[in-house]
C-alpha cells in the first residue's frame, strides 16, 4: 500500500446506499462533531432508492409486530427480531415524517411517500446527511482494507489511502472480489451468493398465449423441498410471475441456483384446497348444474381461458356438459386443478425489485451493534449481510434498522 495519507475520518461508511446513509446520519446525529464520511464508488448516491418501487420507493411495510415482521425474511429471521424491537417500521415512518416526508399506506400494507416519488426519500436522506455534517465522496471505490492499531486503513482505487477509527461496510449485495478476500482474511465466512426475487421461465402448452392473465390465489410447492407459497400468479410471455412466484424464488434462492433454475413445480389453482375438497365441489357442481357447459362455468376464481385449458387437458371430451363428466374425468380434473405440474427452465430478474441472498454470515455479527465478532471496530449494515426479504418494503426496513444500530453503536463507542 502507498504511504500517502490523504484524509482521516473518525468513521468511514463504505457504500452510499440506504443502509450507509442511515448509519452515517445516525452516527453524526448521535455524536455531533465526529468526522463521518461516506465513500461511494458510483457517480451518484442512493441510486437503488431512486429506482426502487418502480420510482416510488416502497420505503417500509405496515407490519408493526416484530415477531410477524421477521416472517418476511427467509434469511435473517431469527437475528432481526431483536433489532426490529430497537428500530421498527414505526420508527422509520416517524423518522421520515419528522423530516417532512409524508407517507401513505396502500391496501396491501406497502408504505410509499405521498408524492409517489422516490426523490422525496433521496432528497430527505441527502439533505439530512449534509445538515448533520456527513462528508460525502463519490467516485471512490474501496479496494481493500486492513485493521491497524488505531482503526483501519483503506486502499481506494486511485491508490490513495484513507484511515478511520471505525469502519462500516454497507456495500449492498456482495460480489466475489478483493473485499470478500479481506473479510475472509479476518475470519469471516461469506454465505453463498445467489440472486433472489426472480420470475420463472416455463414453456408449457397450458400457458401458451395466456400472457397477461392473472390468477388471484394459487399455491406453489416443489417436490422434496419444504416450501409452500400462496398468492396471486401472473402469466407472462416467458412463464410465470407475481407474488406467489417471487416468494418461492426468495425462499428457494439457494437450492434453485444449485439446480440451475431447472425443476418441476406443482401449482394448486384452487387456492389451498385439498384434492378431496375439490372433488366434492366438482361433484356438487355436476349435480346442481348438469346442463351447463363445463367450459362456460369456471370455478375457484380461475379465469375462463385458463379454466378451459385445464378442463381440456384433464378430460377426454372437450366442451361437454357437467352431466357428461365421468367419474374418471372428474378425478383427473381435480388432480389437474390441485397438482398441476409445470417445468421451470430458467429465470429472469424481477425488474421491480431484486436482492442478493447470501453475504456476511450472521452468527459472526453482534446484532445489537452490528459489529463484527471477528474484528473489533468493523460494522456491517444492509444487504452486505446474509439478510434478504420478500418484496413489500422489507428489504429497505432491514437497511434502516441495521444502519441505525450500526450508526448508534459507532457514535457511542467513539463517545467514551
Ligand atoms: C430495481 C430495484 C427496486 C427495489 N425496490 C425496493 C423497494 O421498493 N422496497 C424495498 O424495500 N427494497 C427494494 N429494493 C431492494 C433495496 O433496494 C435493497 O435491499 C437496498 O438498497 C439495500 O441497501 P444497501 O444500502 O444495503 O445497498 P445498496 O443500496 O446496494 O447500496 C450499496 C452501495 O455501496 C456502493 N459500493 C459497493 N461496493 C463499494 C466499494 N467497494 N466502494 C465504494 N462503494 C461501494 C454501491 O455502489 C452502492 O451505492 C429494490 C432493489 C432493486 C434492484
Amino acid at each position: 500500500m502507498s504511504t500517502r495519507v490523504k484524509q482521516d475520518y473518525d468513521v468511514i461508511v463504505v457504500g452510499g446506499g440506504a443502509a450507509g446513509y442511515f448509519a452515517a446520519i445516525t452516527c453524526s446525529e448521535h455524536h455531533p462533531g465526529l468526522r463521518v464520511g461516506i465513500l461511494e464508488r458510483g457517480a451518484k448516491v442512493l441510486s437503488k432508492v431512486s429506482i426502487s418501487g418502480g420510482g416510488r420507493c416502497n420505503v417500509t411495510h405496515a407490519c408493526f409486530d416484530p415477531a410477524e415482521l421477521v416472517e418476511f425474511y427467509p434469511r435473517g429471521k431469527r437475528e432481526l427480531l431483536g433489532p426490529f424491537h430497537a428500530w421498527s417500521p414505526v420508527d422509520t415512518i416517524d423518522w421520515f415524517e419528522r423530516r417532512g416526508v409524508a407517507l401513505k399506506t396502500e391496501a396491501d400494507g406497502r408504505i410509499f411517500p405521498v408524492s409517489d416519488r422516490s426523490e422525496s426519500i433521496v432528497s430527505c436522506l441527502s439533505e439530512t446527511a449534509s445538515e448533520s455534517g456527513v462528508q460525502l465522496r463519490t467516485g471512490v471505490s474501496v479496494e481493500r482494507f486492513v485493521a491497524t492499531e488505531r482503526g483501519f486503513e483503506l486502499l481506494v482505487a486511485n491508490e490513495s489511502r484513507l484511515t478511520c477509527r471505525r469502519l462500516l461496510l454497507a456495500l449492498g449485495g456482495l460480489k466475489e472480489g478483493k473485499l470478500t478476500q479481506c473479510l475472509r482474511g479476518l475470519g469471516h465466512t461469506i454465505e453463498a451468493l445467489a440472486p433472489a426475487l426472480f420470475t420463472f421461465h416455463i414453456d408449457d402448452a397450458l400457458l401458451r398465449g395466456l400472457a397477461g392473465l392473472s390468477v388471484e390465489q394459487v399455491g406453489l410447492t416443489v417436490d422434496g423441498k419444504d416450501v409452500r407459497t400462496e398468492g396471486p400468479l401472473l402469466v407472462t410471455h416467458w412463464g410465470v410471475s407475481g407474488p406467489a412466484v417471487l416468494k418461492l424464488s426468495s425462499f428457494g434462492a439457494r437450492w434453485m441456483r444449485a439446480l440451475d433454475y431447472r425443476f418441476s413445480m406443482s401449482v394448486n389453482w384452487t387456492r389451498a384446497m385439498s384434492e378431496a375438497s375439490v372433488v366434492r365441489v366438482l361433484e356438487s357442481q355436476r349435480s346442481a348444474q348438469p346442463r351447463k357447459r363445463i367450459h362456460g362455468t369456471p370455478l375457484f376464481g380461475i379465469p375462463r381461458r385458463l379454466w378451459e385449458r385445464l378442463v381440456s387437458t384433464a378430460t377426454s371430451a372437450s366442451d361437454q356438459n357437467w352431466s357428461q363428466l365421468s367419474n374418471a374425468d372428474l378425478r383427473s380434473l381435480s388432480q389437474g386443478l390441485t397438482d398441476c405440474r409445470l417445468t421451470v427452465k430458467g429465470k429472469s430478474m424481477n425488474k421491480d425489485e431484486f436482492v442478493t441472498c447470501g453475504g456476511v454470515r450472521l452468527s459472526e455479527v453482534q446484532f445489537k451493534t452490528m459489529e463484527s465478532k471477528k474484528q473489533s471496530g468493523l460494522h456491517f449494515a444492509g444487504e452486505v449481510l446474509d439478510v434478504d426479504a420478500l418484496t413489500g418494503g422489507f428489504n429497505f426496513q432491514a437497511a434502516w434498522t441495521t444502519g441505525f444500530l450500526a450508526g448508534r453503536a459507532m457514535a457511542t463507542s467513539l463517545n467514551r
